[in-house]
């Protein structure tokens, strides 16, 4: 393409901070401001060595924090910072220090409190906790004449605070941290312009909170993902639903952990996690019952009680015997009941009573809270949280300009307006349509479209056009500017990588509405579903780093750590939400509540769908077998309309179509005509080579051998890897569509077409090895075998060759 990338521009950068330091000192004025302040050069250093740390810092956010810090001490001169996360306890907020008189040069470790050292406040007390409660910076001239100053940790510590800024860090409206510069030097108080530098570096302390913040919620996030995958086969009357014991208010009772705590001898606490069903607190049947009913259970003689079955004899080879129980549900805030707490055996050997059943309700009032982290539940729903993370400031980079977007809607040449709000709508739409490409010429619902003639900006425009053409754009009311805008940031939103890029993005999409309109798979759908599946297709792969799930988790990549499963499809997933959530971009922003939720709903199934991963475990699995036997039972239907019937009254059954949809369309490459494009090879080779760029890092950055797809070494094996993958991965696919849909057969044609060549070439390839193997044997008989051949023009010197395979 000649140009060279933002990305590559970045990279050079960040990895040579030096000569960026000067080139920016060179380029950019120094900033007047005051001596605090920074010169653009410096303060690029510094964003770019935050991130770095960021994205480095495997032990939490606290190393990165302190850094920060450090920074701040420097930068405002005060002579030391330090900050205070803010919690709640037994629903009363407090504020707690965590990293603690922070200087330039002060170490970590020195700084960093840990739990059992640390100084706690209600936010009654100190300025800390005042600005907690207001949410609202203060800048503290003298302390002494502020009325919410204490005195408290200066007498522990015999430091003398005179002046101070502190600032509250917010994450939506909650208040996860205070911040605090003591003591200006050289001076008797914080500038008006000190505060200014404090509230825009802090700014980065903020992002690297929050990212670690939303870590620390992302698990239960990931299993709320895959409830649909594990829904599916329920809702299909595949797997019985599940009938075992439900707590009052339905949810299933299940143990996860059982938290031993003996203190019987020495005191110590046992954790199981995942218990077996045979460990003797559940076999009692004692918990399960008190889950289910919500009762207080009080026993006297617990072995002998008939209904529940306590063992009669020593538990364990201390000898230690069951006499009396007493059994209370966990409830937390929201009174629903998270876990279960018994008692065994009073210390004095009485049974328990009336007061013992008091307090220990209120222990697990208390266990409920802090032992269990049952709150976290009500933080796992404010997982907004999300949205603020540091993908916010990526997205002011891929955000489509005004100019971008003009570049599209031509309003200065077609209408002589220079603002796009000055426009009416009808105009907009028709300027905008005028320009769309004609779906006609250049195959938009063909399977066999080729991107290859069209240029990425021209790309766009069809995406455009593919939304007219299923009439989405007027029925759900979609500003055409928003659908322009959104569609263009998309399209940056796709990085300049070797596959995965905007051109796979574009195809994935435009299958999608080939499937549904020339495959006539949309009589299954409502509009607002088609619409949300084309979006949804067009975003799939969005922000795609070229390496995948595997390499991820190896590299333990800060995506990696961000999301469970399926990393890269949540990560495109949640970029994609996150775009929808700019009003600017909302291309679904005039539906209302319900719809919108669908319209997310069908993305997250859509976009987890296209895990290849899945495809191969028991999910897929699963997901395959539903296909085929939706595909069975419509073989047998009568008229067309019993078949739509059949399928259309039974959500579960559109997005298992829909799931496989994505995987027919994320796959379509290998099914393009071969003689259409002979570029179907190189499509096949842009996909090796990013797997070869991945294998390469694998070789070098992990020092691991990559599995032979991956091993540019073993390239010359394409062919047949290619054979494989159409025989085990996609030929069930199409055979499944084209039996579903005979308008789908091209796409099985295309696909065994392409077999055809990949095999004669991976014959032609066997065939010369098996002249070199015996050459080689003729040359070891002839006792030449000093000469391995294996390595002969090997090599992975030429990791260049992407450079010229693209386009
Ligand atoms: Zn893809």
């Amino acid at each position: 393409m000649g140009e060279i990338s933002q990305e590559a521009v970045e990279k050079y950068l960040e990895d040579n901070p030096q000569f960026a330091k000067e080139y920016f000192a060179k380029r950019l004025p120094e900033a007047p401001g005051p001596s605090g302040a920074l010169s653009p050069a410096d303060e690029w250093a510094l964003c770019a060595e935050l991130l770095r740390a960021v994205q480095e810092e495997a032990r939490g956010a606290e190393p990165a924090v302190h850094g920060a810090l450090q920074k701040l001490a420097q930068l405002l001169q005060a002579d030391r910072c330090s900050l205070f996360a803010c919690r709640a306890r037994n629903g009363t907020p407090e504020v707690a220090s965590r990293l603690f008189d922070v200087t330039p040069t002060s170490r970590f470790e020195d700084n960093l409190v840990g739990p059992d050292r640390e100084v706690v406040f209600p936010l009654e007390i100190g300025i800390v906790g005042w600005v907690a409660h207001t949410k609202k910076a203060v800048n503290v001239p003298d302390v002494h004449k502020n009325s919410h100053f204490s005195d408290f940790m200066d007498k522990q510590t015999g430091y003398v605070t005179k002046n101070l800024l502190a600032t509250p860090i917010m994450t939506g409206k909650e208040v996860l941290a205070v911040v605090m510069a003591v003591n200006k030097v050289n001076a008797s108080e914080f500038s008006k312009e000190d505060e200014e530098v404090f509230s825009k570096y802090l700014s980065f302390v903020s992002v690297i909170l929050k990212l670690h913040h939303t870590q620390y919620l992302y698990s239960v996030e990931s299993r709320r993902s895959q409830e649909f995958y594990d829904e599916w086969p329920i809702k299909l009357g595949e797997v019985e639903p599940y009938k075992g014991p439900k707590t009052p208010d339905g949810r299933e009772v299940i143990f996860y952990k059982i938290i031993d705590y003996i203190l019987h001898g020495k005191e110590e606490i046992k954790v199981i996690p995942t218990p077996p069903a045979d460990h003797w607190t559940l076999v009692s049947g004692l918990p399960t019952y008190v889950a289910e009913n919500g009762f207080i259970c009080n026993m006297l003689n617990a072995p002998a009680d008939e209904y529940f079955t306590f063992q009669k004899g020593p538990i364990d080879e201390t000898g230690w015997v069951i006499k009396n129980v007493l059994s209370l549900p966990i409830v937390n805030k929201k009174e629903d009941i998270v876990g279960v707490a018994t008692f065994y055996n009073r210390k004095d050997g009485k049974p328990f009573d009336e007061y013992d059943e008091h307090i220990t309700e209120t222990l697990t009032q208390f266990l409920g809270w802090s032992l269990l982290n049952t709150d976290t539940y009500d933080k796992m729903n404010k997982l907004e949280n999300r949205k603020d993370i540091a993908q916010e400031m990526l997205m002011s980079q891929t955000k489509a300009t005004p100019d971008e977007v003009k570049s599209i809607l031509k309003i200065k040449e077609k209408l002589n307006i220079d603002v796009i709000e000055d426009c009416e709508e009808k105009q907009l739409v028709t300027i905008l349509k005028e320009d769309l490409p004609d779906p006609k010429t250049v195959d938009l619902y063909e399977f066999r479209f080729s991107d290859f003639p069209i240029t990425e900006h021209e790309l766009i425009r069809c995406g455009l056009r593919l939304f007219f053409e299923i009439n989405v754009v007027e029925k759900f009311k979609v500003p055409v500017e928003v659908l322009t805008r959104w569609m263009y940031t998309v399209r940056k939103g796709y990085r300049s990588i070797t596959y995965h890029n905007w051109r796979h993005g574009f195809n994935v999409g435009q299958t999608m509405f080939t499937l549904l309109m020339t495959g006539r798979l949309k009589k299954y759908y409502t509009d607002l579903e088609a619409f949300a599946m084309l979006a949804a297709a067009f975003c799939h792969d969005i922000d795609h780093r070229g390496t995948n799930n595997l390499y991820q988790m190896k590299s333990t990549s800060p995506l990696a750590k961000l999301h469970g499963s399926s990393i890269l499809e949540r990560h495109h997933l949640e970029y994609s939400k996150t775009l929808l959530q700019d009003e600017s971009l909302n291309i679904f922003q005039n539906l209302n509540k319900r719809q919108f939720e669908t319209v997310i709903h069908l993305f997250e199934v859509a976009i987890i769908a296209t895990d290849l991963a899945l495809y191969f475990n028991c999910i897929f699995f699963r997901k395959r077998t539903m296909f085929q036997k939706i595909v069975d039972a419509c073989e047998k239907m009568e008229t067309e309309e019993e078949a739509v019937k059949y399928v259309t009254i039974d959500p579960t059954k559109k997005e298992v179509i829909m799931a496989m949809m994505m995987t027919a369309c994320d796959l379509s490459a290998i099914t393009k005509p071969w003689e259409v494009q002979s570029q179907a090879s190189t499509v096949a080779l842009l996909v090796a080579n990013e797997f070869w760029e991945q294998g390469d890092l694998e070789r070098t950055v992990l020092q691991q051998q990559p599995i032979p797809m991956m091993d540019r070494n073993k390239k010359d094996e394409l062919p047949k890897l290619q054979v494989g993958f159409i025989d085990f991965v996609c030929t069930f696919v199409y055979k499944e569509f084209s039996r579903f849909h005979k308008e789908i057969t091209p796409m099985l044609t295309g696909l065994q077409n392409n077999r055809v060549e990949w095999k004669s070439l991976a014959d032609e390839y066997d065939a010369k090895m098996k002249v070199i193997e015996e050459e080689t044997k003729k040359q070891e008989e002839g006792n030449m075998a000093a000469k391995a051949t294996e390595d002969s023009g090997g090599g992975s010197d030429d990791k260049k060759s992407k450079t010229c395979l693209m386009l």
